[in-house]
């Protein structure tokens, strides 16, 4: 877990981010960075954070995480702009002038996403975490948003206690399965350790004491044991590219201890033994009958991660056991290829390849996402309801939001009317005008995904339009619409119609 208090962590310099990329990249495209702080730093002025520190270290930061996780230029940039279209007065068409159509397209696409906040109502958690799939028409600037909540919760400390517990529960509920489904463990790590630890502080501290006691006492051991292990691996021709005690994350142990009765002696991978080895699948299963023929393997504690990998990808071997002394350690063995995997997830497509300077093919990510939302509606715990809206429902859904940024899920073609009616009947049938995205429109106007709704309500108005039957798309909003257009009839004719309709049907 990297240091909180870090200043480089919190309030990086360009100059800091430049190192991290000098490290990281073969010819990276440096000038583009620099305009890219310079647009900037120029549009944020001298803005503050709450913590104190210039606005401008806020975008740096979030570039810093994604230059390492490697990913490329254009990601680096948007990271780098990704808050001025919604707080200064940069346009997207000034970002387009400037970077080309790639990049400001996706500076909008992360203003898109910020415009969404959890507000502790779980009336809309589903909806957001959809909206967030739905709008991965560019998953980079989902890595963005990600990267931008992990550095929010790195400075968290200068909110208030409530602010601090909204937003760790946000990222908990919102972002941190996304993260896990595709398939980024190191994203999901720190964006769960990190809320952890203003979500529930006391708990946080009991784990990382925990955890530091734990690392204390058996690190000289397990690096004895990766010691014996290196020896006995290289007599067999193997030369693993790497093995190295890996420490728990801390939010995952809690949830095992919640598991296990707080017994942590029940709890044998709090330090696990990670061996990368160098060559493909092959040389996995030839470590792990090494190990065994070594070391006592626990019954039914050997997990095949490859034969049979985790719903979001993941591949590994997992083994628990008996070393020297009869002390109990697990090892997790795999190739280059599902550690990148394991680490990266989804992003893997976008790290900078020393090949060239385009991220890999667009297809394979594609594919790739595709395949986690079919995953996504399959599985029962990740999204309680998802089966109900599957696959095709994503192509037919716009997300609309709530001028305090509540998302609203609506069908393609739904105007402001079935918007109101999704939120409120009163405020439906009191509806008189409405703003979209800060202008005045029209009440049959077509919404699209990620306009900002704002209905102009009259109190005295008490019954909808029967004329918005013409343009409402939900079955909610006609019912709503129809029954009060009955009441608002006449009695005479009420009384009639009935009787007419009898009529008709003998
Ligand atoms: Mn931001």
């Amino acid at each position: 877990m990297p240091p909180l208090l870090d200043e480089k962590l919190i309030a990086p310099t360009i100059d800091d981010l430049i190192a991290i990329i000098n490290t990281n990249y073969k010819n990276p495209d440096i000038d583009l960075v620099r305009r890219a702080y310079d647009c900037a730093t120029k549009a944020h002025g001298d803005t503050k954070r709450s913590s104190g520190h210039p606005f401008i270290t806020h975008p740096v930061a979030v570039a810093c995480i994604l230059a390492r996780m490697g990913l490329g230029m254009h990601v680096l940039a948007g990271a780098l702009m990704h808050d001025v279209i919604e707080d200064t007065s940069v346009t997207h068409a000034d970002l387009k002038h400037q970077f080309g159509p790639d990049i400001a397209n996706l500076v909008a696409s992360v203003t898109k996403l910020q415009q969404a906040h959890y507000r502790g109502a779980e009336r809309y958690l589903e909806n957001l975490r959809k909206m967030f799939l739905a709008m991965a028409d560019d998953v980079r600037a989902i890595l963005i948003k990600f990267a931008d909540r992990l550095h929010n919760l790195q400075t968290l400390g200068a909110l208030s206690r409530e602010e601090q517990k909204r937003i760790a529960r946000e990222a908990l509920e919102i972002h941190v399965p996304i993260a896990g489904r595709m398939g980024m463990g190191e994203m999901k790590g720190e964006l769960e350790d990190t809320a952890f630890r203003f979500d529930d502080p006391d708990a946080f501290a009991m784990v990382e004491r925990l955890v530091t006691e734990k690392v204390a006492e058996k690190d000289a051991y397990v690096q004895q044991v990766i010691g014996t292990v290196t020896e006995l691996l290289t007599t067999e021709q193997l030369h693993p590219q790497g093995i190295h005690g890996r420490v728990k994350r801390l939010y995952s142990l809690y949830r095992k201890l919640q598991k296990y009765e707080n017994d942590v002696t029940r709890i044998h991978d709090v330090i696990a033994i990670r061996i990368i080895v160098s060559g493909g699948i092959e040389q996995c299963y030839a470590t792990l009958g090494i190990l065994h023929q070594r070391y006592k393997p626990l019954p039914g504690r050997i997990k095949d991660y490859i034969a049979q990998p985790k719903p979001n990808g993941y591949q590994s071997l997992h083994t628990t056991v008996f070393c020297e002394g009869g002390d109990i350690v697990e090892f997790q063995i795999r190739t280059a290829e599902m550690n990148e995997h394991a680490e990266y997830g989804i992003a893997a497509h976008w790290r900078y390849k020393e090949t060239g300077s385009k991220a890999t093919d667009d297809m394979r990510w594609m594919e790739e996402l595709n395949r986690i939302r079919r995953e996504l509606s399959d599985k029962q715990d990740f999204l309680e309801r998802l089966e109900e809206w599957k696959l095709d429902l994503f192509r037919d859904r716009i997300f609309v939001f709530t001028p305090k940024g509540d998302v609203i899920d609506l069908p393609e073609g739904a105007t402001p009317i079935d918007f109101a009616y999704a939120i409120h009947t009163d405020l439906g049938n009191s509806c008189i005008a409405v703003r979209v995205n800060g202008l005045s429109a029209r009440l049959d106007t077509a919404l699209k995904s990620g306009d900002i709704c704002t209905i102009v309500v009259n109190k005295n108005r008490k019954a909808p339009s029967i004329d918005w039957m013409k343009f409402a798309k939900t079955r909610h909003a006609r019912e709503k619409i129809r029954e009060h257009a009955k009441r608002l009839l006449p009695t005479w004719l009420q009384a009639v119609l009935p009787k007419r309709k009898r009529k008709k049907m003998r």
